[in-house]
């Protein structure tokens, strides 16, 4: 790792990838505490609850389960064998409403972030994950933002494949 860390920071970097609670929010949590960012946790005022509310940064985290939250294409979202339909059919809900929350969100003026379960597994990809999202948060908002909205609106995307 670079020296651009203090050796306090770079400490607390590596209880965060290597603490023994591995509950993928807690390392989140930990990470971004080590940091010195400020946050609060589960706010029931706010659309779908979100994880972790970072209101000087303008930001809502989720850590997403991957089964719970139908990851797409990830090996951990596998719907188990017996009771299929119903699993999908609560998984689908799931889905639907992860998205109608993070609208909802985004029109509140928040800025959205997702974490995956599955992006906190390995140590290397731990690391990665957690660099970029304080990188995120480090960006400057409004530009962030606006193209992050853009994004995340499926309908800016037709066309472009064609
Ligand atoms: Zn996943």
């Amino acid at each position: 790792m670079a020296d651009i860390m203090t050796k306090e920071q770079r400490h607390k970097c590596m209880v965060a990838v290597k603490g023994k609670d591995t509950k993928p929010e807690m390392i989140v949590r930990r990470y971004l505490h080590g940091l010195g960012f400020r946050y609060g946790l589960h706010n029931k005022k706010l659309p779908g609850t979100p994880d972790l509310v970072l209101r000087r940064h303008k930001t809502v985290i989720f850590v997403n389960g991957c089964f719970w939250h139908g990851h797409e294409n990830c090996k951990y979202y596998r719907l188990p064998k017996s009771n299929i339909r119903f699993w999908k059919e609560k998984i689908e809900r799931n889905i639907a409403r992860d998205e109608r929350d993070m609208k909802a969100l985004r029109k509140l003026g928040w800025r959205v972030m997702v974490i995956w379960e599955c992006e906190l597994k390995t140590e290397e990809s731990r690391m990665r994950t957690l660099h970029e999202l304080k990188d995120k948060l480090n960006s400057p908002y409004p530009v962030y933002y606006n193209t992050f909205v853009e994004a995340a609106e499926p309908e800016s995307y037709y066309g472009l494949n064609d």
